[in-house]
């Protein structure tokens, strides 16, 4: 069996679900391909910055999202070891809205999902991208799924959408750096939603242990969402630490034992579902001027997940690139024009996300090495205001640029 479309979206996460939805809106035919059914949770901190909710309305999920997501982000804190610092969350200056707020990950991604139906992308779950052969005009794209036969698909435009933490799928004409070896330093990443826990809602923690950071936020209906990233060594001694214990657990007591704060919020609170995890985290850019397939979200590169940004990064790189392809019609989509989308991508990408991923690195190193978490401690208990400032460079305050986006109409 086979389908022809204009462009088709590998991975329904934030970034390939907006990005359907913007093309569809374009006039594009779209095929949205993800593999696994929804809704499904996902390894995340499920904050959303200030700056993407005027986003989330021109891609038509807006209402939804305000109905349903936790209190707004007001105050955050910097937890290590005994220490809790609090300070005012920076407001979004520009837009319609002052401050960010928390939203599950099978919510959120299930309904921009459901939203890209509406405008009229054609859907295939759960089945997953294989292999993608030929080229620009003319890609193949192979498309399998438990107990179904192999499916043809075939597109003149391929946008990679399929994250980070999974291996994606062959494409031909992709540049694949040499596997990285396993060390030390690897980050793992782990999650868990818990009832009744003991967190203001509005407060945005921070958590910074040795070998490990996180965060910890209310979301919809009084759901706590404890999110972090765990050294490969650190994880390994955990887990001596706690023999009988899943790795999930291990974490968790960890996070316990180390950081006093987060015992006080866990302390009446029942964990709702299993542990989470993903890993290891590369982060870093890449994102490449001469690829076959156009990259958004973590595809494209990946900040440190210290400063909550990738659903920002996501949603904002679909909104770059998606006007940047339908400013002519997919029909007359040749390899010059692509070239050169993908330069002015590229250097559009750069310019948005990079400063945000140096800055994340360097608060992730801060977080995990406790002399400089202690350090970090001295200044912010000296100068609260340097955690509204740090708050601010991370991006909370940063509007997306949405000017040359037409809102979506339902098909
Ligand atoms: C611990 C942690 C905390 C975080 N906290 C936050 C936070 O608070 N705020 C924030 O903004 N960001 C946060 N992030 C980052 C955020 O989760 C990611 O940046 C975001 O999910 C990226 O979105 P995406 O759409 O690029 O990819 P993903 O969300 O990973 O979606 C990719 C989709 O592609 C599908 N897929 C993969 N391969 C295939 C295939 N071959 N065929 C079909 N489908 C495929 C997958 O099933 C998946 O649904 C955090 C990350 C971590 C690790």
């Amino acid at each position: 069996m086979s389908e022809v479309c204009d462009a088709l979206v590998i991975g329904a996460g934030p970034a390939g679900s907006a990005m359907a939805i913007l093309l569809a809106a374009a006039g594009w035919r779209v095929s949205l391909v993800e593999q696994h059914a929804f809704p499904r949770r996902k390894v995340c901190g499920e904050c959303i910055a200030a700056g993407n909710l005027e986003l989330l309305d021109r891609l038509g999920v807006g209402q939804e999202f305000h109905a349903i997501a936790g209190p707004e982000l007001r105050q955050v804190g910097w937890l290590n070891a005994a220490t809790t610092l609090v300070a005012d969350m920076p407001a979004c200056a520009a837009g319609p809205y002052a401050f960010g707020r928390a939203l599950g990950r099978e919510i959120l991604d299930a309904l921009l999902l459901r939203r890209a139906r509406e405008v009229g992308v054609s859907v295939w779950q759960p089945l997953q991208v294989r292999s993608v052969a030929g080229t620009i005009g003319a890609y193949r794209v192979e498309v399998v799924g438990r107990g179904q036969p192999t499916r043809q698909l075939e597109t003149r435009i391929l946008v990679d959408a399929h994250g980070s933490w999974e291996r994606g799928p062959k494409i031909t004409g992709e540049e694949y750096g040499a596997r990285v070896p396993n060390r030390a330093g690897d980050l793992f990443a782990f999650k868990a939603n818990f009832l009744r826990a003991a967190i203001r809602p509005g407060f945005l923690p921070v958590l910074a242990l040795r070998g490990a950071y996180g965060g910890m936020v209310l979301g919809e209906f009084g759901r706590a969402t404890l999110a972090c990233c765990i050294r490969r060594d650190t994880l390994a001694a955990c887990r001596a630490a706690e023999p009988q214990a899943t790795a999930g657990a291990a974490v968790e007591a960890y996070l316990r034992r180390e950081c006093s704060g987060v015992g006080q919020m866990l302390a009446g609170a029942e964990r709702e579902g299993a542990w989470l995890s993903v890993g290891p985290l590369r982060p870093g850019v890449r994102l490449s001027a001469r690829g076959a397939a156009f990259r958004v979200g973590n595809a494209a590169g990946e900040s440190h997940p210290l400063i909550g940004e990738g659903i920002s990064m996501a949603l904002q790189s679909a909104a770059v690139l998606a006007p940047l392809l339908a400013a002519r019609p997919a029909a007359a989509f040749d390899a010059t024009w692509a070239a050169d989308v993908h330069r002015r991508y590229a250097a559009a990408w750069r310019g948005a996300f990079v400063p945000r991923l140096r800055l994340a690195a360097i608060y992730a190193h801060l977080a995990m090495r406790p002399p400089l978490a202690r350090a970090a401690g001295g200044l912010l208990r000296r100068w609260p205001g340097l955690l509204m400032t740090a708050a601010r460079f991370a991006g909370k305050t940063r509007r997306a640029q949405i000017s040359y986006l037409k809102p979506p109409e339902p098909a």
